[in-house]
């Protein structure tokens, strides 16, 4: 009997609920092919929980998030929630449930499909399949630093303060899921810091080498973090897996997203620690945000949104060959031509947010 697996869906915003309707179709489609067997929970989040329950997240949501297999996430925010003060912003449900769900390790695959290699600003000969994944720290370093803050000076100036730092535990507990990855894909692993001028930055490098001795099989380099940012451009396929902290490794997957060209096409996922039943919190989303300048145009680009359900049928729901069904119906689309407005070419099919969900399990139902 195939294993039963419960799942949190929390569309969101804008585009949000409009790409989670196709992972939605493509769910109800294994379920009805029996590979899978998952219930879906459904709750707001962002500006949606904000006019649904006064916050942006419930503790209640948190709570089921925590229970489920997964989390799947659309995207939250929009102009009818901007002037609400920070801490209850759409954005701050993110932040919230990524924080009391302790998911530290965030998963960011650059992967390049032939069929959109013109679609980078790269030159094809040096993207030409590539395949890389950044973990990046995503609880820790100088974004939840404390002390921090604006204060004024004596002299009348005032000072910004952010604090970088890490604990060897947080260090060793990112790095493992990064060597842990780096065995199921090509065995190498670069970490990338800036030990030259930051102490937080020293003690991560010794952490990972230290850990490296654990894994033989894994070919661990390292770099400063600035020659990264380098490297990505020049060379990007000498990267398997890269290992970074969470300031770093925002800008870094960004750049490393860009490689690919597309923001509707970059999945992601976050994960927390394995508990001793095996049980590892875990919430997949697309990178990009709620896109309110399309919203409810059905211009939407589902392959996001879809690719971090692959992600999620690989990662949390024992599916490795779902996975790899789903990510090869998605190439296989593109290979038609089928093509939504932002990543549209020459000569190729436009298609709707739900018209490219269709064309998706059109191909899946082939496997
Ligand atoms: P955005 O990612 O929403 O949009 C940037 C541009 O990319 C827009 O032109 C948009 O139309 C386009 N785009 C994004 N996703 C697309 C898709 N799937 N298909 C086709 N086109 C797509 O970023 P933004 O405009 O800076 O932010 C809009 C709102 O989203 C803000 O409220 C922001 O805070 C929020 N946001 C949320 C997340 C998240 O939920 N994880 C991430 C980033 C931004």
């Amino acid at each position: 009997m195939t294993q039963h697996h419960t799942i949190l869906m929390t569309p969101g915003d804008g585009i949000g609920p409009e790409v989670m309707e196709e992972v939605r179709k493509i769910i109800a489609h294994l379920n009805q092919k029996n590979a899978t067997n998952i219930d879906l929970i459904d709750r707001p989040i962002g500006g949606a929980g904000i006019d649904r329950d006064g916050v942006p997240v419930t503790p209640e949501t948190i709570e089921i998030g925590k229970k489920a297999d997964c989390v799947l996430l659309g995207a939250v925010g929009g102009p009818k929630w901007a002037d609400i003060d920070y801490a209850l912003r759409p954005e701050a449900g993110l932040l919230k449930i990524r924080k009391d769900m302790e998911l530290f390790a965030n998963l960011r695959p650059a992967i390049v499909f032939d069929a959109l290699i013109e679609a980078s600003t790269i030159k094809p000969d040096v993207i030409r399949g590539l395949d890389i994944l950044i973990v990046r720290e995503l609880t820790g370093g100088v974004y939840f630093g404390e002390p921090r803050g604006i204060t004024p000076l004596p002299n009348g100036e005032r000072q910004g303060l952010n604090t970088q730092i890490y604990t060897t535990s947080e260090i060793v507990r990112v790095a493992k899921v990064a060597f842990e990855l780096a065995q199921k894909r090509n065995k190498k692993l670069c970490s990338c810091e800036k030990a030259n001028v930051m102490e937080s930055g020293k003690l991560w490098r010794e952490e990972v080498e230290k850990l490296g001795a654990d894994y033989p099989d894994i070919a661990l380099s390292h770099m400063y973090a600035d020659n990264c940012a380098m490297q990505l451009l020049r060379n990007p396929r000498q990267f398997d897996v890269i290992v970074t902290d969470n300031l770093f490794g925002d800008i870094l997957s960004d750049e490393a997203a860009m490689l690919t060209g597309s923001l509707g096409m970059l999945p992601s996922a976050s994960l927390g620690a394995r508990d001793a039943e095996g049980h590892q919190n875990a919430l997949y989303e697309p990178v990009h945000g709620s896109a309110p300048d399309i919203a409810g145009t059905g211009k939407a680009n589902p392959l996001a949104a879809i690719l971090s359900f692959a992600m999620a049928l690989r990662f949390s729901l024992d599916g490795p060959q779902l996975a790899d069904a789903l990510e090869e119906a998605v190439r296989q689309v593109l290979n038609q031509k089928i093509r939504t407005a932002d990543i549209m070419d020459r000569e190729c099919e436009l298609v709707s947010t739900s018209q490219m969900g269709d064309a998706v399990i059109k191909e899946l139902a082939k496997v």
